[in-house]
């Protein structure tokens, strides 16, 4: 049996309180390669969790994996054959940096600008950290 299908059916078996999500679970991805290209295949789903828009997502991955990326009928296009885990390794680093709460790691965040700084504004504690321009 896979090491994650154990951890999964261990994670059924838990009894539902200690279920409730109090720290924020990475969303997984799926990805896979085909030809020249690899897509995510479950982007929308990704981007619902995170609550972030699909083009903020793609310009990331264009920077941080410096290959032409585009969004497609929900899905993410990657030019270029990327591992299952270098993708996870990239949404991570989105949500680490785009996503969390400095202040209290929560992923209810949204953006704002103050004086025409990006600000990551935190709805669970009212944090308001500088962000970064992509
Ligand atoms: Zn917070």
């Amino acid at each position: 049996m896979q090491y994650e299908k154990m951890l999964d059916r261990l994670y059924m078996s838990l009894p539902e309180q200690t279920k409730t999500k109090e720290r924020f679970e990475m969303p997984k991805i799926h990805s896979l390669i085909q030809g020249p290209k690899t897509f995510i295949k479950n982007a929308s789903a990704i981007l619902k969790a995170l609550n972030r828009e699909e083009n903020h997502l793609v310009k990331f991955i264009t920077k941080e994996l410096g290959t032409p990326t585009s969004a497609s009928e929900g899905r993410i296009v990657i030019t270029g054959k990327f591992s299952e885990q270098q993708m996870q390794n990239t949404i991570d680093k989105y949500v680490k940096t785009f996503v969390l709460c400095k202040e209290c790691g929560k992923p209810d965040t949204k953006f704002t600008e103050m004086k025409g700084i990006k600000m990551l504004k935190c709805e669970a504690c009212g944090a308001l950290t500088p962000t970064k321009h992509l």
